[in-house]
């Protein structure tokens, strides 16, 4: 049972990075409320190594605790200038948001 479980989770990832293989999505705009930061921005989950690994290991080891990562991770940003995670918001082309 356990066994299913993991070979599910590591097809779910398996899958996600197949898919971004797949479909190269264009880059969302958007605006790093930490350095200023504003452009194209890739997801932390579907573009870094790192947290594919973490949520693997996590699946293999623990189960609840990396399905619990992968949903914490989901959709995150992170800024290519600072690295800072999920630290900024969409920004729309000819308007600034006014936040800072
Ligand atoms: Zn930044």
């Amino acid at each position: 049972m356990e066994y299913l479980i993991i070979i599910v989770g590591a097809g779910i990832i398996g899958g996600l990075i197949a898919y971004r293989a797949k479909h190269p999505h264009v880059d969302e705009n958007r605006k790093c409320l930490v350095c200023g930061y504003s452009g194209p921005m890739k997801t932390w989950m579907g573009n870094y190594g790192l947290p594919q690994f973490a949520a693997l290991f996590l699946l293999i080891c623990f189960i609840i605790p990396g399905l619990l990562f992968i949903g914490w991770a989901w959709g995150k940003h992170v800024c290519p200038q600072c690295n800072a995670l999920a630290k900024n918001i969409p920004a729309v082309e000819g308007f600034e948001v006014g936040w800072r």
